[in-house]
């Protein structure tokens, strides 16, 4: 049976990412208002703590306590069947059908506040961080580019979502700026010892990444069929890098301060029961993988995805365009191999999937890839070029899904590079 489509009393147009059907989860303040939990419908902020307190989540126990908080940590906390009640009970109290808080709006002057209005925070406090490396059109022109175009893929890279661990504390809410950092890399191809400054190549890396939504114990493996029932939900994700420090630093560790002066993410955490009509088949995999690595079901998003670049006084123009359907491994397969070894996961964990590119050049996730390492400079429209990101560049993220005219999305995750 196909459902009717709902509406909202609240006006939300239809290219708008917070649709009736998405509901996420943030944190907001206002010059007013301490920072505390809410949700967004159409062009509003929706102040769940003034909610809680006017009893509109009864018969669900619902304290204004859970939402009094700078992080959603707490009710997160509370499990995914308490999470997706008090969501699907929003849902109900802004259909059209429904007149709890319909007919008393006028009564509460404080529930709904202009997105533009409100100051959006970082919406967890974010324990740890690891960033996978799951698109095979991103590692396939990698290593063609820094290695051998014809063995382009290491060994490892079929049988394991290979990832690295990164910093929690740089973690930072969108619209933060992203200063250069400095640091040592080699100026010329062939110079032997390295110089020291702000990095001549910096660059974003455009990626999704879930949010654990309930803490494992150490020692124990999540399995890769019970993964989802760890995952709340998932954000946009911009992990800034510069290029020349990774180069130079990363044997035979792994990237270490060419990435962790800063990630940036979206400050809605888009549900997993939001997304779940947008589920979609992953690529084949067409090497056997270990058993605890076999998942069934479809575990992958049909997520259109976006980057603008707004070069300082010019306007955002679109530079890359793909999809996170692409990701040759899922997010179970991911949380299934991380915890594999008895490593513990904690609610407010964030995992990132690794730059996600497409299989055409214009849907490629970061400049590396895009200008070829720097040797084909992009054009934009203002005349200007680039090869990495420039001082007052900012770099603007989006991501959405529709399906049947029903639209969910993230919003966006911007940065300002800065000096
Ligand atoms: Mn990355």
């Amino acid at each position: 049976m196909k459902s009717s489509p709902l509406t909202s009393w609240v006006d939300v147009s239809e290219d708008s990412d917070f649709s009736i059907y998405n509901i996420p989860f943030g944190v907001f303040k206002t010059d007013t208002v301490p920072a505390r939990c809410c949700t967004a419908i159409g062009d509003y902020v929706v102040d769940l703590v003034v909610l809680a307190e006017h009893g509109y989540f009864n018969p669900i126990p619902v304290s204004p306590l859970l939402f009094r908080r700078d992080s959603l940590n707490y009710f997160v906390s509370m499990g995914k069947d308490y999470t997706s009640l008090v969501r699907d009970r929003l849902i109900e109290l802004f259909s059209i059908n429904h007149h709890d808080l319909q007919d008393n709006i006028d009564l509460h002057p404080f529930v709904l506040y202009k997105r533009d209005s409100v100051t959006m925070m970082l919406p967890m406090k974010v324990g740890n961080y690891t960033d996978f490396y799951s698109s095979k059109e991103h590692a396939t022109n990698l290593g063609a580019m820094l290695r051998d175009p014809n063995n382009a893929l290491l060994p490892n890279w079929k049988h394991l979502p290979v990832a690295y661990h990164g910093r929690a504390s740089s973690i930072a809410v969108s619209g933060t700026p992203v200063k250069r950092p400095q640091g040592q890399f080699k100026k010329n191809k062939d110079d032997t010892t390295p110089t020291f400054g702000p990095t001549q190549a910096l660059d974003y890396e455009l990626e999704l990444a879930f949010v654990i939504g309930k803490d494992s114990n150490l020692g124990e493996t999540v399995s890769v069929d019970n993964a989802e029932d760890y995952i709340f939900g998932f954000l946009l994700f911009n992990d800034w890098s510069a290029r020349d420090i990774q180069s130079w630093e990363y044997v035979p560790l792994g990237p270490f301060l060419s990435k962790n002066f800063m990630s940036s993410v979206s400050p809605w955490i888009v549900t997993m029961e939001a997304l779940a009509p947008y589920r979609t088949q992953g690529p084949v995999q067409d090497v056997q993988v270990l058993p605890y690595l076999q998942s069934k079901g479809n575990h992958n998003y049909d997520i259109e995805l976006e980057v603008e670049l707004k070069p300082e006084g010019g306007s955002a123009e679109r530079i890359s365009r793909t999809n996170f359907k692409h990701m040759y491994w899922n997010i179970c397969q991911q949380l299934a191999h991380h915890t594999v070894n008895g490593c513990n996961v904690n609610i407010g964990d964030i995992m990132a999937s690794g730059t996600i590119s497409g299989p055409t050049p214009d849907s490629v996730g970061c400049l590396l890839e895009r200008t070829r390492n720097g040797q084909e400079p992009i054009a934009l429209k203002n005349g200007s070029t680039r090869k990495f990101l420039e001082d007052g560049d900012t770099v603007i993220m989006k991501g959405f899904a529709v399906k049947e005219g029903k639209r969910v999305g993230f919003g966006s995750v911007e940065g300002k590079v800065i000096p």
